[in-house]
């Protein structure tokens, strides 16, 4: 045991037939995302578009990961397929009869279980023409998850990752949410470890063959400080300023991160 596994405590490591079912479920996310994402447009419900997930992912032998999802007793389950985040909502959205409208940005979250393993995925997307603020807060946030996708690597420190995801973020002029992160997946949606999208780079546990980690930067265009609106759920900026959300379940393997949705 390496110093290294000292912090690498309930961390697991898939086997092949593991990581076979969690590319099964990257592939059905990448299914529903594309739908989704093909499918905005201003006059279109958010829940209409959790419907549309939905489908494809129970038509694919597939359980939606986030519905029913209560990860505290003094929350309420989460009662949808899909995320659906407006503009200053960072993540954690209902979906809902609201519409949306030309130049709103949205983020939409995805999870799926195959045969008991998850994936899941987000990405940020524009409703219609969106200002260059928006597309440009898009772009680096997208950006900023391959930065951290880079780290990804067997040998690497956890927070390798973080610190890759902040510095480009930073350097773009946009802050990074502190109170959210990512986590590691397979049977459970959120599992060991977290992964905060800032930090120092070389510290916690060193990355091995077999983690799979969901890595997950937001990104805000004015203070990285987030609040809970009163549906207990969505989580906005502080100050009302766009976000962005963009997320993968990555594979750690012997050729390098590998993309599972
Ligand atoms: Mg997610
Ligand atoms: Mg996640």
């Amino acid at each position: 045991m390496t110093t290294g596994d000292i912090n690498a405590k309930g961390i697991t490591i898939k086997s092949s037939r593991e990581l076979d079912l969690m590319r099964e479920a990257g592939r059905i996310i990448a299914e529903a995302k594309l739908a989704v994402k093909n499918a905005l447009a201003p006059g279109v419900t958010s829940l209409e578009m959790d419907a549309l997930a939905e489908e494809i992912i129970k038509k694919r032998g597939a359980i939606p990961s986030f519905k029913g999802y209560q990860p505290a007793p003094h929350m309420p389950p989460f009662p949808a397929s899909i995320c659906f985040s407006f503009n200053e909502e960072i993540v954690h959205g209902i979906p809902s009869e609201r519409k949306m409208r030309e130049g709103d940005i949205v983020s939409v979250d995805f999870g799926a279980i195959v045969e008991g393993y998850h994936g899941d995925s987000a990405f940020t997307a524009g409703v219609g023409s969106i200002s260059d603020t928006a597309q440009r807060l898009i772009d680096v946030t997208s950006d900023s998850l391959d930065a951290g996708i880079k780290m990804a690597l067997i040998g690497s420190r956890l927070t390798d990752i973080s610190n890759s995801i902040q510095i480009y973020a930073e350097s773009k002029g946009y802050s990074v949410v502190k109170e959210y992160v990512g986590h590691g997946i397979g049977r459970e949606l959120h599992e060991e470890p977290q992964i905060p999208n800032y930090g120092s780079p070389g510290r916690g546990p060193l990355l091995r063959e077999g983690m799979v980690l969901a890595i997950e930067p937001m990104l805000n265009v004015g203070s990285w400080k987030t609040k809970v609106m009163p549906d207990g759920w969505t989580i906005v900026t502080i100050d009302g300023e766009l976000s962005a959300h963009s997320e993968h379940t990555v594979a750690i393997t012997s050729d390098g991160p590998e993309v599972l949705t």
